[in-house]
């Protein structure tokens, strides 16, 4: 079987495969006493349940993350809750999983339309409980990823960014998945774990069985099933054989980001948490480029406050105060969901309330993030940036909170940093036509091609049938990542790029000529575009960028590459 290769290194080991069951829950006739029985044992299962899978976090998570479970556990323990379930039993002679469905239901919905945003998250409680319950009562299992103990591969229909949160480094040797694309967040968290992934892997689902073996080669992206001894031995040498070049390329880690005619460039990292740092640190990073803060927000049971954020924010720019770190607001929407956070179903994602677009309507979880990155800037060197800007006017809002959040801090007595650079991502057209108009407000831009590809090609980065049209080396993404540079230079500012165009060999040359300053990627992938970069002239991939964006499709521009840094 053939995928996308999202995140790279070799994996040999028994498949586990990660898949919820379908229950279709019907209203049928039922003895109360019967059903009662299964339901009171179903309940118990699964507070024991809970129970073990809290005990195993203990230690893993933070107190805050531990206190999910606690209000699943309050959930399961709900006396008022079971007594209507078993009042609907007795009353109406259904069965078990019925009833729960039934009031469960009622519960949801009354959560789900409070105001308060504590007791719209208990309305996922609910949900999340009644579903294990209802399971048991089914004879199902559920599946957890938490319960794995030895070495496997996880399989899955998809993950979501908070399931590849979860996954324990020490037993999960790679992933893949049947939905996604390089730029899908699952694949993004898999390169900052350094697992290896395979994403968009069609019919994965039903052609693979949990328990085979399975050798996971996320180098070219493919999967071998039951393979021969002899298979075994040809991917093992080939899994030392990448372990021993990233060995080789650690050498490079305190040299410096330079060109082979001396221009500076600025290698940085992509992390989601402050974990994350140890790895830019370990692989030499000049930065970070992007935090991601809704990881933030995905790992919490309710919204992070400002306290938390702040010592998140802190963590990350003390470990280095003399590196820039660039930290962007949440940026929530799209593929990444918050379970307390009910955003109304769109038909388009993607293109509706996300990001910006939501914290300029939410002001009050937008202040309390400015709030806590203000107050963290004098650990640091900071940058902020705003993500899905789409005009100047959504631009100027976002910042006049800044400046007001800012007045508020100090006049509350706050120490502030002093100084705070505040860009903007240009990841959408429209943002990166007008360019020159934006620079002359912002002081920098980061180009999140993941989106702008996205965009500019009208493909879903989520969806594996457009998969094709995701074309960093378009001749169109190229001239639209030209004037987002050109039009930042022309105000004297700086242009990055945070999207995982920027960590790919065959575009670092281009983007190197276009004239790029900064180029933020996973952590992994630093060392081997310092190798590259030291080995490039910035005159000779100006010419090359050149000739590029007078090309008419990708295939040509790939041509015009492979020539040119074959040449060195
Ligand atoms: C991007 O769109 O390129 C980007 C870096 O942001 P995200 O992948 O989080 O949408
Ligand atoms: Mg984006």
């Amino acid at each position: 079987m053939k995928g996308i290769a999202a995140s790279n290194g070799i994996a040999i080991a028994k498949v586990f495969k990660f898949e919820q069951p379908v229950l279709t829950i019907t209203r049928k006739e039922g003895k109360p006493e019967e059903e009662i029985a299964k339901l009171r044992s179903a309940i118990e299962v699964s507070i024991q349940e809970i129970e073990t899978i809290k005990e195993k976090a203990t230690g893993k998570l933070k107190d805050e993350e531990l206190a999910i479970f606690d209000a699943h556990l309050a959930v399961a323990n709900d006396p008022e809750f079971f007594s209507q379930v078993e009042d609907k039993i007795n009353s109406e002679n259904v069965n078990a999983e019925y009833a729960v469905e039934e009031v469960a239901n009622m519960f949801i919905g009354i959560f789900e339309s409070m105001d308060d945003e504590y007791m719209r998250a208990r309305a996922a409680d609910i949900k999340d409980v009644t579903f294990r319950i209802k399971a048991h009562i089914c004879g199902e299992r559920l599946a957890d990823l938490s319960t794995i103990s030895e070495e496997v591969v996880i399989v899955a229909e998809d993950l979501t960014p908070s399931d590849t949160a979860q996954l324990d480094k020490k037993y999960t040797t790679g992933f893949a998945t049947e939905m996604g694309g390089r730029t899908s967040h699952s694949a993004i968290m898999a390169r900052s774990l350094e697992i290896p992934a395979i994403v968009g892997v069609k019919e994965l689902m039903t052609s693979v069985e949990h328990g085979q073996m399975m050798i996971l080669d996320a180098i070219n992206g493919e999967i071998v099933l039951d393979p021969t001894d002899a298979q075994i031995a040809e991917y093992t040498e080939k899994k030392n054989a990448f372990l021993e070049e990233k060995k080789q390329l650690m050498e490079l880690k305190d040299l410096p980001s330079i060109t082979a005619d001396g221009v500076h460039v600025e290698l940085a990292g992509n992390i989601g948490n402050p974990s994350n740092m140890e790895g830019v640190i370990k692989n030499g990073g000049d930065g970070v480029g992007l935090y991601r803060t809704e990881f933030l927000y995905m790992d919490a049971s309710e919204l992070p406050s400002e306290e938390d954020q702040f010592e998140a924010y802190k963590a990350v720019l003390a470990t280095d105060p003399t590196k820039r770190v660039v930290i962007r607001t949440l940026d929530i929407g799209g593929d990444k969901k918050l379970p307390y956070l009910t955003i109304p179903p769109e038909m388009n994602p993607f293109l509706g309330y996300r990001a910006i677009r939501l914290c300029l309507d939410r002001k009050d979880i937008f202040r309390t993030q400015l709030r806590a990155l203000i107050r963290a800037s004098k650990f640091g060197r900071l940058g902020i940036m705003f993500p899905m800007i789409a005009t100047l006017q959504e631009f100027r809002n976002a910042k006049a909170m800044f400046e007001e959040e800012k007045a508020n801090l100090i006049k509350e007595g706050y120490e502030v940093g002093e100084k705070i650079e505040l860009g903007m991502m240009v990841e959408i057209p429209a943002a990166a036509v007008l360019a020159d108009q934006f620079a002359k407000e912002a002081d920098f831009f980061s180009i999140g091609t993941n989106d702008l590809i996205q965009y500019s090609m009208a493909a879903d980065r989520m969806s594996e049938a457009v998969s094709y049209l995701y074309q960093p080396y378009n001749p169109s993404i190229l001239r639209l990542v030209k004037m987002t540079i050109d039009g930042a230079h022309k105000e004297g500012k700086w242009c990055g790029m945070c999207g995982e165009m920027a960590g790919d060999l065959k575009a670092i040359p281009l983007l190197l000529g276009l004239g790029l300053d900064e180029f933020s990627m996973s952590a992994t992938s630093i060392l081997a575009a310092r190798k590259l970069v030291r080995s490039l002239k910035k005159s000779e991939m100006e010419e090359l960028a050149n000739k590029a964006i007078a090309c008419s499709t990708m295939e040509e521009v790939l041509e015009l590459v492979d020539a040119a840094v074959e040449k060195k």
